[in-house]
């Protein structure tokens, strides 16, 4: 496999390509596309460099001087470079090189050059130390030409690292370009599509984008190898989509007089109309003998829980069984409660004495259950038994089996990717239906392209009697008093008979957090690359304090996360919904599903530390039960520091869809496109889901049409072998052949 890239730009390059960028293949490296690209003629705007990043800039030398060091041997050279085309304010740099000879002698005064490092800042200045230059007006790489043309040339920006710039792999693909028969590369695109959109060859659209004459060139090329992109990870999705429809499943229908039936009747409440809608499409699903595959979307408290079991309590009506699949013990445990406690005398465990054999068995089933209580569980899941399980990813684990799996629920998708869906599939003899419940409203092209196996319904209402929830942010930077006030406000709200959280972004006063595994949402240190150098609120350290907070003397406090013994969670949390502890501080285990509806405040304390959505998942909780609920986001950021603006942003609206669309644009795409998530491991390159939407819904529909009139592809073999690589990129078996 290496020799490929090897024979075609000698070894030690390739050695070089494998080590600084781990690309090891022809392929891979003909699909590393320059990030940006620089016109030749025109100076980078100084004023726009990016601090503390690798950058590549043109500009022009100002000054050139040298002296010797005095502390040690050697000289220093200094260069001052400008982005000043003659007119306007000058950006400047400082450029300094130790024992800098070739900048001495060839940075001169006039000279353009393109530099590459990194720029930092020395008390009000940038500057750059010992980076890479290359002389424009002598660029080895082009010579003789003619100088206008030339102008208009424009120099690909490769993303780059410290020891390789950006113009060293432009270099290296020239080469690669020069000895690689472009001409006999696989093309993914159909003929048709390829006609219709007038998108270049892709042999063309290789060289287009590495080595482009004018600026169209490039933007050719990469309009091609966008849709390119799109269509293959459309076209997975929609085989994958198609494969699933065609296997065959259980039909679950509905019973004339079953447990169904009779939780309607016994429901304390209507449904809301959306729930009802909801409810007839699942219905109607799981009585086909296709499976269905169906993700639900609902604001945090539209009700999904109820439809899920309304669903549930259909298979089991019709003799399989359900599992449904939580993020956290602690949810599960509630799930586990709650459904019980909704179900009443139509659940069968005793709890409430002398139900009939009618009524189903719901069983928990988490990983840190005793021994003996974990055995029962498994085997009534296995001898059918049990009619609903509850679990977290302890359901996924080998030893896990069914006696008749009908219907899976994953409640809270985020955490939840494609590969470990599939584990849960094969739990069934035959295929199960599955439904996907998420509360973080996804934009139209993420859901098509993260959840594009699945069928979407939206549960858009809110039930009736919802209160509002107030958001505010609170700076202690600029009001430390404030600090204070937020425990004489929680004893407010306690002394009218209500109840607090509080959440910190730690469980102790030295660990990382509380966060669980497969965790989709960065923090704010992986956002900003901060270094938490200042200490954070912990959940020890919070609890320690509020014994000695005048305010709150004589509340009962309980902490609560994630590292604690499973039954103290669950007495913890049940002695919160009974409403004797009054505050709970805990870490992030209660950031979804966590249903007490008599708790009206949330204080959120370093609140910068985390994302958009999991704040507004968090505040969630409050404001449940027709009380007003308050949020409180407390940060020590000073104002306008950046984290502040995911703060301001939640606080400014509670429409999970505007806070969702601001949430993916603060992210990197990446994080959106995690490798569990998005069926592929390979991270998108030229797309970008928010802004490239009409050329997702394009490649979906032409997706859709090829894959439904040719499953197996057999007809367009480089568009399946494309769909390969981007879900097996180790294999490298793609454009290998060239
Ligand atoms: P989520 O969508 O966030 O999972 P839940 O299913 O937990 O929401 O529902 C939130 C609360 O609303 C629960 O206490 C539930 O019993 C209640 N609820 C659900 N549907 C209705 C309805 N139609 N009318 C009134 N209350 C409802
Ligand atoms: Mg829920």
């Amino acid at each position: 496999m290496h020799l490929g890239l090897e024979r075609r730009i000698g070894k030690r390059s390739a050695a070089v390509i494998e080590k600084h960028l781990g690309i090891t293949t022809v392929g891979g490296l003909l699909n590393y596309f320059p990030r940006r690209y620089l016109n030749r003629g025109e100076l980078t705007p100084i004023s726009e460099v990016p601090l503390d990043e690798e950058v590549t800039l043109i500009a022009r030398v100002v000054s050139n001087s040298t002296r010797a060091m005095r502390a040690r041997r050697g000289s220093l050279t200094d260069v001052v470079i400008s982005d000043d085309a003659g007119t306007g304010l000058p950006g400047t740099l400082k450029v300094s090189f130790f024992n800098g000879f070739r900048a001495k002698a060839e940075l001169q005064p006039g000279r353009r050059a393109m530099f590459s490092g990194k720029v930092t800042r020395y008390g009000g200045a940038l500057g750059l130390t010992n980076p890479d230059f290359l002389l424009l007006d002598e660029d080895p790489e082009t010579p003789g030409m003619d100088p206008e043309k030339l102008a208009a040339m424009p120099i690909p920006v490769y993303p780059a690292t410290a020891k390789l710039t950006s113009w060293s792999i432009q270099k290296v693909i020239a080469t690669l370009l020069d000895t690689v028969d472009l001409e006999v590369l696989p093309d993914p695109l159909p003929a048709e599509i390829s006609g219709r959109e007038k998108f270049l060859p892709v042999a063309d659209a290789y060289r287009r984008i590495h080595a482009p004459q004018t600026a169209p060139d490039w933007q050719r090329a990469r309009d091609r190898f966008r849709y390119q992109e799109a269509l293959v990870l459309q076209s997975a999705l929609a085989r994958r989509r198609a494969l699933l429809a065609a296997e065959e499943a259980t039909a679950r229908r509905p019973a004339a007089d079953g447990l169904l039936t009779a939780f309607d009747r016994q429901l304390p409440f209507t449904l809301t109309a959306g729930q009802t809608a909801v409810g007839k499409t699942l219905a109607a699903e799981l009585a086909q003998d296709s499976p269905m595959n169906r993700l639900l979307q609902g604001e945090v408290g539209s009700g999904k829980t109820i439809v899920a079991l309304r669903a549930m309590l259909q298979v089991v009506d019709a003799g399989g069984q359900a599992a449904l699949l939580a993020p956290t013990e602690v949810l599960a445990a509630q799930h586990f409660d709650s459904i019980r406690r909704t179900l009443g005398p139509l659940s069968r465990d005793g709890l409430l004495g002398g139900f009939g054999p009618d009524a189903v068995q719901v069983t928990l089933l988490t990983g840190s259950m005793p021994t003996a209580t974990r055995k029962q569980a498994m085997l009534d899941a296995a001898s059918g038994t049990a009619g609903i399980v509850i679990g977290t990813h302890a359901l996924l684990s080998d030893n896990v089996s069914f006696y008749d799996l009908g219907l899976i629920v994953v409640d809270e998708q985020h955490r939840f990717g494609v590969e470990q869906r599939d584990v849960l599939r094969s739990k069934a003899s035959k295929p199960p239906h599955l439904l996907v419940m998420t509360a973080t409203p996804i934009p139209r092209t993420v859901a098509m392209t993260v959840f594009g196996d699945l069928e979407t319904s939206i549960l858009d209402e809110l039930p009736a009697g919802r209160a509002p929830i107030t958001t505010h942010v609170v700076g202690l930077a600029e009001h430390p008093a404030w600090f204070g006030r937020l425990w004489s406000r929680s004893r407010e709200e306690i002394d009218a008979g209500h109840q607090v959280y509080i959440v910190c972004p730690k469980i102790g006063t030295d660990d990382d957090g509380d966060f669980s595994p497969g965790e989709a949402e960065p923090s704010a240190a992986d956002l900003e690359g901060e270094n938490g150098a200042r200490e954070l609120a912990s959940v020890t350290a919070v609890v320690e304090q509020l014994r000695d907070e005048p305010a709150l003397a004589g509340v009962p406090v309980a902490p609560l996360h994630g590292r604690q013994d499973p039954v103290l969670k669950s007495d913890t949390m049940a002695s919160f919904t009974a409403n004797q502890t009054k505050v709970l501080v805990s870490t992030t285990v209660i950031e979804v599903g966590v249903d007490v509806h008599n708790a009206t405040l949330m204080v959120i304390l370093d609140a910068d530390r985390f994302g958009i959505s999991q704040l507004h998942q968090l505040r969630g909780r409050v404001g449940r039960g027709g009380l007003p609920g308050t949020c409180l986001l407390v940060t020590t950021l000073e104002p306008g520091h950046p984290s502040r603006r995911r703060l301001e942003a939640v606080a400014a609206t509670t429409d999970g869809f505007e806070l969702s669309q601001e949430d993916l644009k603060l992210r990197r795409e990446g994080d959106i496109l995690g490798a569990s998530q998005s069926g592929g491991r390979s991270t998108l390159k030229l797309l970008r889901v928010l802004e490239h939407e009409d050329v997702i819904a394009r490649a979906r529909q032409d997706a859709l049409q090829i894959v439904g009139a040719d499953p197996s592809l057999g007809a367009h073999p480089d568009l399946a072998a494309a769909i390969d690589e981007y879900l097996n990129p180790e294999k490298e078996a793609f454009l290998e052949r060239g």
